[in-house]
């Protein structure tokens, strides 16, 4: 028979995972230990300090919920702490008690990876808004996001000054939509909530609404259900800043275009201010109709791209000031320039170190960032495609992809051809038919061939071999 305390910790663990990412809850749920229940107190054991603080700090809003759940209102959760001296088994005297969120009540906060909370408490219905009154809307801004702590790059710059401007006069610029686009972890989010928080600061009575494209389609369409579509379109006409998220979740959704259109024309002609986000540009949008795609187009669109090495570190060293987190220069460095595509990952990456040195009760130092992030992109699985080893390789000997699929047969050239089939047969599944289409149609044998050249060069050039190598040092972190 499960002990009472195992059956209510697992139904809160089965809440939990459906709200944050699997590496969080790997990295700080899966450690805890139920140790019993009493009246409505569960005991939870935590392997450190550390652990208690950053549970604390950004799950306690989830885990308030989890509980209330499973205990009823007015259930506490206690800490017990494995002291960190040399008795460790030694449990923690005080116990602590949980704390109801005082601040982002509501929000994920912005270290977990992006999943939002789905019991959250805080997200109103704007149909029950009575009467309407501007002033009562709830914006639905994480204040978490803002100007501030959004690191300004080459990456990012004319995005965020085009935001920023639009922040201090909402309407009142050339930017009207402002439409940020970037592929997913780059920032759109922080961003646009960071002009709508700064629009709040500045200009207090507008009233401001972020939603994500998502939301907006499940509350069209159940107004449709009940039959107030007409209190739906009223809402949103209201508004002074509009700010929807991810509107590349419109596509293929005709009716909820129409409405987001009659939406888009009242509020921008009465000079209203749209911000829109998006995974691809305008033009690359797919399944959006054509009068909606050229209004996306009237103001300006800016992207989000990859930051580059100094803008990671940078980023890295923002969120260890604001964790109050000190690490050497040398680790920030190996984890920017190890983990390079995405800033959610880069930050996922801080957090995993942090709870690896808390759990070994280690420091943080080169050797555990190295385990670390050859770990985490383990963790993350990220699968490796002939394009990435195509970019890679075309890089590395400033090459155009197209030059590689080319039919030249420049010895370069070929050379590096060869070295990404190579690759492409040593890390990825595709067969050799496929690896040879994606060279310009070549066929199966010209891949064999690849190979066989790439293997017996390495054995007799030294050159060779050493350039070979610093490409599979470059594509080492998704090889793991
Ligand atoms: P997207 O919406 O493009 O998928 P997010 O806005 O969710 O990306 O950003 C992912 C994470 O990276 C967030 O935690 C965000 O705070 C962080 N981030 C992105 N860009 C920056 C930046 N320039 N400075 C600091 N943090 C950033
Ligand atoms: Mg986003």
């Amino acid at each position: 028979m499960t002990a009472e305390h195992e059956k209510v910790w697992k139904n809160c663990l089965s809440l939990i995972k459906d709200n944050v990412n699997p590496q969080s809850f790997k990295t700080w749920f899966e450690p805890i230990k139920p140790l019993k229940v009493e009246d409505k107190n569960l005991t939870i054991q935590v392997p450190s300090q550390f652990f208690y603080e950053w549970l604390e700090e950004h799950y306690v809003t989830l885990l308030r919920k989890a509980l209330d759940r499973e205990l009823g209102v007015g259930s506490k959760l206690e800490y017990s702490i494995i002291v960190d001296n040399s008795n460790t088994n030694a449990r923690n005297p005080h116990a602590y008690t949980i704390n109801m969120p005082t601040r982002n009540a509501g929000y994920n906060n912005k270290n977990e990876v992006g999943i939002p909370l789905n019991v959250n408490a805080n997200i109103h219905n704007p149909f029950i808004i009575p009467g309407l009154k501007k002033i009562n809307i709830d914006s639905q801004l994480n204040p978490n996001y803002t100007f501030d702590n959004f690191i300004e790059g080459d990456c990012n710059r004319l995005a965020r000054s085009a935001g920023f401007a639009v922040a201090n006069k909402p309407g009142g610029t050339a930017f009207n939509p402002l439409m940020i686009f970037s592929s997913v972890g780059l920032g759109k989010t922080h961003l646009v909530h960071a002009i709508g928080n700064r629009i709040k600061e500045v200009s207090p009575n507008k009233s401001v609404l972020f939603v994500s494209s998502e939301k907006f389609v499940n509350q069209y369409v159940d107004s449709c259900k009940n039959g107030n579509n007409n209190d739906f379109l009223n809402f949103y006409q209201l508004l002074d800043v509009l700010i929807v998220d991810d509107v590349q979740f419109f596509a293929k959704k005709e009716k909820t275009q129409e409405i987001f259109f009659q939406i888009f024309n009242h509020l921008h002609q009465n000079g209203k201010q749209i911000i829109l986000t998006s995974d691809r540009a305008p033009r690359d949008l797919k399944d959006v109709d054509e009068r909606l795609l050229s209004r996306f187009k009237w103001g300006l669109s800016a992207d989000l791209q990859v930051p580059d090495l100094e803008t990671r570190i940078s980023i890295l060293e923002h969120k260890m000031y604001e964790d109050g987190i000190k690490l050497n220069a040398e680790v920030v460095e190996y984890v920017a320039h190890n983990i390079d595509s995405n800033i959610r990952e880069l930050e996922g990456a801080l957090i995993s170190l942090l709870a690896q040195a808390s759990l070994n009760r280690k420091d943080i130092d080169l050797d555990l960032a190295k385990k670390m992030v050859k770990n985490f992109v383990k963790n993350a699985s990220r699968e490796i495609s002939i394009e990435y080893i195509q970019k890679l390789v075309s890089d590395y000997y400033s090459l155009s992809i197209e030059q590689l699929k080319s039919k030249t047969r420049k010895r370069e050239i070929v050379q590096a051809r060869q070295i990404s089939m190579y690759f492409a047969k040593q890390l990825t599944k595709a067969p050799l038919k496929k690896i040879g289409m994606h060279f310009g149609g070549r066929d199966h044998s010209t891949v064999i061939h690849a190979c066989q050249t790439v293997s017996d060069l390495m054995d007799t050039d030294r050159k060779f071999k050493s350039d070979v190598e610093e490409i599979s040092k470059r594509i080492k972190i998704n090889t793991f």
